[in-house]
């Protein structure tokens, strides 16, 4: 069984619905995050896990909604009790430039260190995050567990951004993290069991009087790009997620998915943060405290 729980499925505009985006991997014996979003740790909370529940952390690209949790969760994970309690350092894969946020990262958790180390609460090394580069390819394989980084175009300014092929048995889920239509994804995300994707729109009005929302839109996918996305892969699954709708006149979800449609036939689910998806024999998806969980 290879499990995946949406821990956020948002952007940078804050929203209590939709965090920054984070996803819960877990098989067998492993646990890893790939990204870590504004809000990663409460929504661990939500689900009874602890703060340091996981050791390891994937990250797509430096967007800020994609690793600005990453600070709460690393500070927060070295207090011994067990709410937290991960009692290591952080290992972050990352695109160049992991490095700089290890770092970075000690020298901004220094205050915080200092006062718990005084106190004997905790160990400073386990505030320390350990930096692994990776590129395109295998990113991860551990325990039957392999996480394959593809590499996206995720605009002209961003050399590496990765979407992500997750491997267990024979199960499959991709993630296309942010990115533009991609070739290089298609190719990659071949016999998926779900398929999630980014996508992004707003009204022409809106792109005419907010030059920056413009920018943001050329860093994604359209609704019409991402149907052909799932018609060229057609995965049993296709999931929408990283929903930019942007204000101040956000296009309609009705809307969105009547484009898709125009070009793909097959059911598109619409992600929510603390949805649990499972691929064994069959594949669910559970939002939120279902009753039948
Ligand atoms: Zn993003
Ligand atoms: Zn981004």
């Amino acid at each position: 069984m290879l499990k995946i729980t949406l821990l956020g499925t948002g952007i940078p505009n804050p929203s209590v619905q939709a965090f920054g985006t984070s996803t819960l991997i877990e098989a067998g014996e492993q646990r890893v995050m790939i990204d870590c979003g504004r809000g990663a740790v409460i929504r661990l909370s939500q689900l009874g896990l602890p703060v340091g529940y996981v050791d390891t952390i994937i990250l797509s690209h430096y967007h800020s909604d994609h690793y600005s949790g990453i600070f709460d969760l690393l500070m927060s994970g070295t207090i011994r009790q067990a709410w937290a309690g991960r009692g290591g350092p952080l290992h972050v894969h990352g695109p160049e430039g992991v490095q700089h946020l290890a770092e970075g990262a000690w020298l901004a958790t220094k205050p915080d260190r200092d006062i718990r180390v005084a106190d004997h609460e905790i160990d400073p090394e386990d505030m320390r995050i350990i930096p692994h580069v990776y590129e395109e390819g295998v990113v991860y394989d551990r325990g039957g567990l392999k996480i394959i980084a593809i590499l996206v175009d995720h605009g002209d300014n961003i050399p590496t951004a990765f979407g992500f092929r997750v491997e267990y048995g024979d199960h499959v889920f991709v993630h296309s993290h942010d990115t533009r239509y991609n070739e290089n994804l298609i190719a990659q995300a071949h016999g998926a069991d779900v398929f999630i994707h980014e996508v992004a729109a707003a009204r022409q009005s809106t792109l005419d009087n907010y030059p920056n929302v413009k920018i943001a839109i050329d860093h994604h996918s359209s609704p019409a790009e991402v149907g052909r996305v799932f018609a060229q892969t057609r995965p049993k699954l296709a999931m929408l997620t990283h929903l930019a709708l942007l204000p101040p006149d956000p296009p309609s979800i009705d809307g969105l998915l009547a484009e898709i449609g125009e070009e793909y036939e097959g059911v598109v689910l619409i992600a929510e943060d603390l949805m649990t998806i499972r691929i064994g024999k069959g594949i669910s998806v559970e939002p939120f405290r279902h009753p039948g969980k």
